[in-house]
């Protein structure tokens, strides 16, 4: 599609930069680096104004009071998302867009779709935007 042939297309809706994307990705592995983590699946947030990055989520094995105020279910740990969101002190969210991926095993890009309690959460805060990795480790538009 090419930019403006969808006039109510607002402009910071805009495919993802893929520069960009890999920048994300680069923190992300940095942060895996710094916190020296080590685990089976990592999932990570990004909430997005344009190109600017106003918070970095990822998932934690422990849970959070705001788990069940967000109506997870019981015993959930914190998601990725729901950290980012935390993390932004906001509780809206409508002029940003959020970028979730997860690494696999062996430290691939692969499938991290937001699950169906995040789904909830991101369209109640209003993203009208989500992108996740999917299992070829590509970004793509939920
Ligand atoms: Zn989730």
């Amino acid at each position: 599609m090419v930019a403006g042939s969808s006039p109510a297309r607002p402009t910071i809706f805009q495919k993802m930069n893929p520069r960009l994307t890999n920048r994300l990705v680069d923190i992300a592995q940095g942060i895996e680096i710094e916190k020296q983590i080590n685990r089976r699946t990592r999932h990570y947030a990004f909430i997005l104004n344009k190109s600017k990055i106003i918070s970095i989520g990822r998932n934690k094995l422990k849970s959070h009071p705001q788990v069940l105020k967000y109506k997870y279910h019981e015993n959930a740990t914190i998601h990725a998302e729901l950290s980012a969101i935390i993390k932004s002190g906001s509780i809206s969210h409508k002029n940003n867009k959020l970028i979730t991926f997860r690494f696999d095993k062996s430290g691939k890009l692969n499938n991290g779709k937001p699950c169906k309690y995040c789904q909830r959460l991101l369209s109640s805060v209003g993203f009208k935007e989500v992108w996740y990795s999917n299992s070829k480790g590509k970004l793509v538009q939920l």
